[in-house]
C-alpha cells in the first residue's frame, strides 16, 4: 500500500538546504557557514536550573499555557528590553520553539484561500506553514539597495494591501538586515491602514548591533494587529531544548492556545526552568555572546570586501549575504565552492524571492574558523575570476 499524501504536503517542495548538507557529508574537513544555529552552550545558570529541576523530580507537564513563573519573566523581560506590555495570564504562550508558535498562527489565522504576504528574503519555514494552513503565499521582495528592509513601496508592488497577515522578520534571517524604528513605522501605518494581521518573528531581537530592537507592536494601533514571536535558541543558545513563545491580544492567544493544548499540551518542562533563569540572571551571558557575534560579523564584512565580494553591513542576528561574482548563479558559486574548498554556504534563493545572486553566511562559528573558511573563500574567488 501507498499513503496517499494530502495536496497541502504534496505543494511543498523539499528543503533546498538539503542538498548541501548531502554534499557537506560526502566531504572531510568542510567548515560549515550554512547553519543558523550558535556555536556557543546556554549559558551555565541556565542549565543548571534544567539539571536541579530534574534532579527535584519537576518531569510533569505544566500548565497549557507554559509555567506562571515563566510567563511572568517573559512579560518583564519584553516590557524592560522592548518596552512591550503583555498580561502573563492572556497574553503569553510559552511553545515548544518559536517555530510552534509560527505554525500556530498560521493555522490560528489562516483560512484555506487567505492570503499571507511574507517580506523575502526570510526564514525557509513560513512559506511551507502557510501552504500546511491551506493558505496563499504573497511574497514581497526586499531589495538590497533598501538595505533589505521592507518599504511601503515594496508592499505596493508586490499588491499586500490585500493581504489577509503580513509575516516580518526582523533582525533578518537569512539578511542579517534590521528595521530601525523609522523604517518600521510607515509599515505599521500601512499595516493599520490595510487592515493586517501582522506576525513579526522577532527571535534575533537581542542580537543587533547598531542600536537596540525596535518591536513593530509598539507602534499605535499595532499591538491589537499584532502576533510577536520569540525565544531562547538563538539569544540564549538553547536550540536543542526547543523553548520559545508568542505575545499577543488575549483572544489571539486563546486561539493559539486552543490549538497548542490539543496537539502539544504544553511546551518542554526541563526546558522551562531553564528559561526563567535564563531571563532572571543570564543578561551577561547573552551580552557576551552578542559582542563575539559582533566582531566576528566586521571580520567577515571586512574579509568578503578584501575578497571582492559585494556585501551590504548586515546590522543584526548572524548572518551576512554578500553577492556572488559575476558569471555565477548563487546554487553554482554555493556547490562549487563546497566541492573545491569545503566550505558550506547557502544559495540565497533558497529564502524566496530578493535572495538570488546572493549567499547566506552564518558567522555562529568560531573565528578560527572563519578565518579559515574566508581564506578557502579568497583562493576559490582567485581560481575563478
Ligand atoms: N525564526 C527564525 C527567523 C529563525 O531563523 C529560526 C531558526 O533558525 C526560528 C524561528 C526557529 O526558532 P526555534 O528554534 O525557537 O523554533
Amino acid at each position: 500500500m501507498t499513503f496517499e499524501l494530502s495536496e497541502r504536503v504534496q505543494a511543498v517542495p523539499p528543503s533546498g538546504i538539503r542538498r548541501f548538507f548531502e554534499i557537506a557529508e560526502e566531504r572531510d574537513e568542510v567548515i560549515s557557514l550554512g547553519v543558523g544555529e550558535p556555536d556557543f552552550a546556554a549559558p551555565w545558570a541556565a542549565r543548571d536550573a534544567a539539571i536541579t529541576s530534574l534532579e527535584q523530580g519537576k518531569t510533569s507537564y505544566t500548565a497549557n499555557r507554559g509555567k506562571r513563573e515563566l510567563r511572568e519573566s517573559i512579560a518583564g523581560y519584553v516590557a524592560d528590553r522592548f518596552d512591550l506590555g503583555y498580561d502573563p495570564d492572556e497574553e503569553i504562550l510559552v511553545t515548544a520553539g518559536a517555530s510552534e508558535a509560527v505554525d500556530l498562527a498560521f493555522r490560528a489565522f489562516v483560512d484555506p484561500g487567505d492570503t499571507v504576504a511574507i517580506a523575502q528574503p526570510s526564514y525557509i519555514s513560513y512559506e511551507p506553514g502557510v501552504i500546511f494552513a491551506g493558505g496563499e503565499v504573497l511574497p514581497v521582495p526586499t531589495r538590497e539597495e533598501d538595505e533589505f528592509r521592507l518599504t511601503v513601496e515594496g508592499l505596493e508592488r508586490a499588491g499586500a494591501a490585500d493581504a489577509d497577515v503580513l509575516v516580518l522578520c526582523y533582525p533578518n534571517n537569512p539578511t542579517g538586515a534590521i528595521m530601525p524604528a523609522d523604517d518600521l513605522e510607515p509599515i505599521a501605518e500601512y499595516a493599520c491602514e490595510h487592515d493586517l494581521i501582522v506576525l513579526s518573528d522577532e527571535i534575533y531581537a537581542e542580537l543587533t548591533y547598531d542600536g537596540d530592537h525596535t518591536s513593530i507592536a509598539s507602534f499605535e494601533g499595532m499591538r491589537e494587529r499584532t502576533i510577536v514571536f520569540n525565544g531562547f535558541s538563538k539569544a540564549h543558545a538553547m536550540t536543542g531544548l526547543r523553548l520559545g513563545y508568542a505575545l499577543g491580544p488575549a483572544d489571539a492567544i486563546g486561539a493559539m492556545n486552543k490549538i497548542h493544548q490539543y496537539t502539544m499540551l504544553s511546551a518542554p518542562t526541563t526546558a522551562q526552568y531553564a528559561a526563567i533563569e535564563a531571563l532572571d540572571s543570564c543578561a551577561n551571558d547573552v551580552q557576551e555572546m552578542v559582542d563575539q557575534y559582533d566582531r566576528r560579523r566586521r571580520f567577515v564584512l571586512s574579509r568578503f570586501r578584501e575578497i571582492g565580494m559585494d556585501v551590504f553591513e548586515a546590522k543584526g542576528a548572524f548572518y551576512c549575504f554578500p553577492e556572488v561574482p559575476e558569471g555565477f548563479t548563487a546554487a553554482e558559486f554555493a556547490e562549487e565552492v563546497l566541492r573545491e574548498q569545503g566550505v558550506a554556504v547557502v544559495p540565497g534563493d533558497v529564502f524566496g524571492d530578493g535572495g538570488a545572486g546572493h549567499l547566506r553566511i552564518s558567522y555562529a562559528t568560531g573565528l578560527e574558523e572563519l578565518r579559515n573558511a574566508l581564506n578557502r573563500i579568497e583562493a576559490f574567488v582567485a581560481n575563478h575570476t
